[in-house]
């Protein structure tokens, strides 16, 4: 079976029109290819290249990792003398991804990545997590090259990177006992060791993925006698320095193939990643953002694989003489999960894009001065990208939760076993609206961009698009949703208290999202017409939500 072959949907996002000017950035005009000998030599190649290594993934995911992952669920990783060991499936699908050579996807050719653009790699990352959400974890950490790449010196790069390819692993610490959705508390020491001319960290991280992994990304504090961000810096430890121990690996719900630590750091070297004091406040926010990207892949990665075996299921299981899928509360059902899922792929592969234009054009700036147009896109692109990625995140993980809950529900009492997958999904789905920045948070992040009417700004730039006379009901019952979402913005604005912002916040958001969510599913339908279903059901899920939320404000402001 194949991950790839098998949903022919996913193709479409290459046909999209800013596919072309992303390749070419990345390929900087297609320079590299008289130097590299796997460059592609133009556009056509370079999806040539994007569409074998997925087909090839999609072999793997379909092959590997899926078969492997009931018995990862079973077995677990565990721990031997402070060290994890992974579940011996874990290790056959480890082998397999870096024989391949799949780790290191978006790395430049130098650093012997496949220097792949945002696209193709957020879409393998999607077909690793439908074939099991736990692994996506180990094999998706290795988003920290991305960090290293971009913020740390000319030495660590060369000293980290090439060893991406060859399977080393990634980890990503953060959290600690008392700083969890507030890093700024974070207080795992680093010292300068005049002595031995490094850093030196102390102190204890918990809940870290991965956390025995070969080379971790730490946020620790550098600056003694501070108590804010300002005083967090970012650093690379590498395992080979046997300074960390894992005291203990968490026995948890779900994603049960990847270990999740608690971590000793007893004065472990390690290097100082950029400037000092910008470890929170630049480092971490660009990591967590190309990381919560990539919890939006393990979202649609999971709730397609539910939705997959609903799908099956509810064709073959017969009850009244008839097959369940003929009775409209399950048709109902499955056809908001696929709809969810196709929005929720819209808006994932129009985060990426907007990433990857904004982020290879600051790569560019390292090397020439911009056109005014250029810098004039960048920023627009970054903006875009800081907006959509919490939005993205918010309801991606939701919707994931959502349709595993449904899977479980077409399956009736079979589902609640554990002979059938939808079980582990269930459990799987779980964490993703928690780490990476819970769905609150999210919505904390997301509730500027309503202020400051970034989502207004992009819905009216929607809403000139030329469409369809087959789609003109679609843009009058979004107009009719954006002026409900306008209503609700200007009803929570006079009420003038930050309180009642917080308290309304998620629904302003959700309001937002279901317009911007069901546009980008419609534009990804105008590529694919298969789409055209999800795009009506999705519609009328959105516009009672949005009626839904903004009754309840009204109330609130009647009061
Ligand atoms: C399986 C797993 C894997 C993980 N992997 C990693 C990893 O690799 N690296 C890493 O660094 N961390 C990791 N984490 C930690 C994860 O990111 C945190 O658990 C998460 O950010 C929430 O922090 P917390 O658990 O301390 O909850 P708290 O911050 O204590 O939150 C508790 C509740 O309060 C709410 N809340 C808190 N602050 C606010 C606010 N300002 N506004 C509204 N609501 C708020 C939260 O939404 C939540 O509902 C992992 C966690 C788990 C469970």
């Amino acid at each position: 079976m194949n991950y790839y072959l098998d949903n022919p949907i996913l193709k479409q996002q290459f046909s999209h029109s800013l596919m072309e000017k992303i390749v070419k950035l990345k390929e900087k005009n297609f320079e590299y290819a008289k130097e590299v000998s796997i460059a592609p030599l133009n556009f056509e190649d370079a999806l040539d290249s994007y569409d074998k290594v997925l087909e090839i993934i999609g072999e793997i995911c379909g092959d590997i990792i899926a078969p492997n992952a009931e018995r990862v669920d079973l077995e677990g990783p565990h721990l031997e003398n402070g060290r994890v060991v992974y579940a011996k499936g874990t290790q056959e699908n480890l082998k397999a991804l870096t024989d391949a050579k799949l780790f290191g996807m978006s790395l430049p050719y130098k650093y012997n990545g496949l220097n792949f653009p945002m696209i193709p790699y957020v879409m393998a990352a999607e077909l690793v997590s439908r074939a099991d959400g736990g692994f996506a974890n180990i094999w998706g950490l290795q988003d920290c090259a991305e960090t290293i790449h971009e913020f740390a010196s000319e030495e660590i790069k060369n000293e980290f990177l090439p060893r991406i390819n060859e399977g080393a692993t990634c980890s990503m610490d953060l959290t600690e006992p008392d700083a969890g959705s507030d890093l700024q508390a974070v207080q795992l020491k680093a010292t300068f060791d005049e002595t031995s001319d490094c850093w030196r960290l102390n102190g204890v991280k918990r809940f870290i993925t991965n956390g025995d992994a070969d080379i971790k990304l730490v946020l620790a504090r550098s600056e003694e006698g501070t108590k804010d961000g300002r005083g967090l810096s970012y650093f690379v430890y590498d395992k080979r320095d046997n300074a960390v121990i894992v005291r203990r690996l968490e026995n948890k719900l779900g994603i049960k193939g990847s270990p999740t630590c608690e971590l000793v750091f007893k004065n472990a070297p390690a290097k100082l990643v950029g400037d000092r004091r910008m470890g929170l406040i630049k480092y971490v926010m660009s990591l967590m953002n190309g990381a919560r990207l990539g919890i939006g892949a393990q979202s649609v990665g999971i709730a397609e694989a539910a939705w997959q075996e609903a799908h099956k299921y509810a064709q073959e299981r017969e009850q009244f003489g008839k097959p369940i899928n003929t009775f409209p509360a399950v048709y109902e059902m499955l056809h908001n999960m696929r709809a969810k899922i196709d929005a929720a792929r819209a808006i994932l592969y129009e985060t990426a894009r907007c990433v990857d234009i904004y982020k290879l054009l600051q790569e560019v700036a390292k090397e020439r001065p911009l056109t005014p147009e250029e810098r004039t896109e960048m920023k627009y692109y970054n903006k875009l990208a800081d907006a959509l990625t919490p939005m993205l995140k918010l309801m991606a993980s939701e919707f994931c939760n959502q349709i595993c809950y449904d899977a479980i529900q077409v399956h009736g009492g079979t589902g609640y076993m554990k002979d059938f997958p939808v079980e582990r999904m269930y459990r799987d789905a779980r964490i993703t609206s928690i780490y990476e920045g819970t769905s609150q948070l999210q919505v904390v992040a997301a509730i500027r961009p309503v202020i400051n009417e970034t989502y207004s700004s992009l819905i009216e730039i929607f809403e000139k698009t030329e469409l369809p006379q087959e789609f003109e009901h679609v843009k009058f019952e979004l107009n009719t949703m954006r002026a409900l979402y306008e209503h609700a913005r200007k009803s929570v604005s006079n009420m003038n208290s930050e309180e009642m912002l917080d308290l309304h916040a998620r629904r302003l958001v959700e309001m937002a999202a279901y317009i911007i969510m069901t546009y980008l599913l419609l534009f990804d339908a105008l590529r694919c017409s298969s789409l055209k279903d999800s795009v009506n059901h999705f519609l009328r899920y959105g516009k009672a939500v949005c009626v839904g939320h903004l009754e309840y404000i009204r109330s609130d402001a009647c009061e």
